[in-house]
């Protein structure tokens, strides 16, 4: 049975969780266009609001939002949501108002990634970063974090946020900006809903065009790759700046800019067709066919990674690449999360969380040779994904901050199986922890950051030296939120998750 679930998994997946992702993606967009384009959102948005007041007015127990664990993006289960009162936020799912003088988008927290590529980039406008998956939410890239490969140039998603909307305990609504209540702004960023609920944020757009030019440059040796992946992060010219790592001395730079006219119509890439190749997959062929560039629409280049998950479909469905795959069902994909989600088995999930590693970890720019060294080594699993990130220093110093020299970080996100562990995963499962430890050791000794969106294995004198606690605690006794909402710690180690 174990193997069936593990080795063999497509067999409930194929014929099972990809229709019903289907028919509920198509369900997810009808409604979307229906009240993007009739509904007065803005006015149903204060009765939103009151009910959520009402809910939290009626309660002095320590409360959650009460998002379903199978929604969120995490592959943990959060524990917490057991034991705290699950405060309603279901129907915030409304882009508010588009305001092309001011160039903001004002949206509600559950608002997605695709729900945005479909509204703004019809009107030929585009969220300064706009994460990669679809299905990722507003308020859990802002509570949580948020990047893509245009951070080189505007930071993570919490830095194009202009205002927040926040309930605070007993039901206080206040509006945040770095000018209103900065201390409660730059504090909000991380805290994963333990200072308030999000109602909705105010996030910059900037004008986009139809294609994304990409270039695509191979580098065969570990020197070459990191010295023009620093090179094309600092250089804001470019739109999007990522890194594909295949080995540790091998990787693909990709580089890019808005297009409206392809120059060359051949090079056109429809890389949303459903019988098109996986794009790391794709990425991987210019080690033979050497750096070339194409234009791909806008909004397939943004979700570029979602019909594989970047890479993570691989262990579910290993011939999901295949042509006739790719043909025949390809365009059954992607798979939802929450679906995958529900058909994994607590045995298997068990599993799954000893086995692989699904982290992002922020690192200075010039730690990023050492950390793939120490990744190689410790992990070993390719291909990574390098993504920069300038961390600005702000007025008020929040959870994560830029140290004392240069503020450009890269994301080295790492997500698949632990190659060890193949073997015998129920032998390397006994010892995962120690492996956790080591790598957030070495992330933290270097002024790196983990992505709170994992379980962190860091005891909390430790994590308080990776996250900068003293802005969050004073905001959190200034709104006296530590009888209505848990601590952060709580929320995304052991105590809260599983
Ligand atoms: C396979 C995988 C791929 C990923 N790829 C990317 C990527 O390409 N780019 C990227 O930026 N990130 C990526 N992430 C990480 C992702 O950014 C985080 O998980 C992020 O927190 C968003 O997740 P979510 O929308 O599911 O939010 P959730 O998991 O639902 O929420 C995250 C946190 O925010 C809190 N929260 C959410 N909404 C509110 C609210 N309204 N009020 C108060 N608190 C709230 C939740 O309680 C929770 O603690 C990836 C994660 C995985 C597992």
């Amino acid at each position: 049975m174990e193997l069936v679930q593990t080795k063999y998994r497509w067999i409930v997946v194929i014929p099972i969780v990809l229709p019903l992702s289907l028919l509920y993606n198509f369900y997810l967009k009808i409604r979307n266009k229906f009240v993007f384009l009739m509904v007065s959102s803005p006015k149903r948005h204060a009765q939103k609001v009151a009910a959520v007041a009402a809910q939290m007015k009626k309660s002095n127990a320590k409360m959650c939002t009460s998002r379903s664990v199978y929604d969120s993006m995490s592959i943990f289960h959060a524990k917490y949501k057991e034991t705290l009162k699950k405060i309603d936020l279901s129907n915030f799912i409304d882009i508010l108002q588009v305001d092309t003088v001011k160039r903001t988008v004002r949206v509600e927290p559950l608002v997605t990634c695709g729900q945005l590529t479909h509204a703004l980039l019809p009107l030929g406008w585009t969220a300064a970063v706009l994460p990669e998956l679809d299905d990722l939410t507003v308020g859990g890239l802002i509570m949580g974090f948020g990047i893509e490969s245009s951070s080189h140039k505007y930071g993570l998603f919490q830095h194009i946020c202009e205002s927040y909307e926040i309930i605070l305990p007993g039901g206080e609504v206040v509006v945040c900006s770095k000018t209103e209540n900065p201390d409660l702004f730059y504090a909000i960023p991380w805290s994963h809903g333990t200072i308030g609920f999000l109602l909705s944020a105010e996030i910059q757009i900037v004008p986009a065009k139809k294609y994304a030019c990409i270039t695509y440059e191979p580098c065969t040796t570990r020197q070459q790759m990191v010295k023009r992946f620093e090179e094309a992060s600092r250089d804001t010219d470019y739109e999007f700046v990522e890194c594909l790592a295949y080995g540790p001395e091998k990787g693909v730079v990709m580089t890019g800019v808005f297009s409206d006219i392809p120059t060359n119509p051949s090079s056109v890439h429809n890389l949303g067709a459903w019988y098109g190749p996986w794009f790391y997959k794709h990425v991987e062929s210019f080690f033979t066919k050497g750096k070339a560039t194409e234009f791909i629409p806008l909004r397939d280049y943004y979700h570029r990674h979602t019909k594989s998950i970047f890479w993570n479909l691989e262990d579910i469905i290993p011939f999901g690449n295949n042509i006739l795959f790719r043909i025949f069902l390809g365009w059954l994909l992607p798979p939802k999360i929450a679906f995958l989600k529900m058909t994994t088995t607590e045995k298997l999930h068990e599993l799954h969380v000893k086995t692989h590693f699904i982290e992002d970890f922020l690192v200075p720019v010039k730690k990023l040779n050492d950390t793939l060294d120490m990744l190689d080594e410790m992990v070993g699993f390719y291909p990574l994904w390098l993504c920069p990130c300038k961390i600005y220093k702000t007025p008020f110093k929040g959870l994560i901050n830029p140290g004392k020299g240069d503020d450009l970080y890269v994301d080295v996100g790492i997500y698949g199986m632990v190659p060890k562990a193949r073997a015998n995963p129920q032998e390397f499962a006994k010892n995962y922890l120690d492996l956790h430890h080591t790598v957030e050791k070495w992330i933290r000794n270097i002024g790196g950051y983990q992505a709170l969106y994992a379980l962190t294995h860091q005891s909390k004198k430790e994590f308080e030296e990776m996250f900068d606690h003293t802005l969050y605690e004073e905001v959190r006794k200034k709104y006296n939120c530590d009888s209505i909402f848990p601590q952060l710690y709580q929320k995304v180690s052991r105590e809260g998750r599983k």
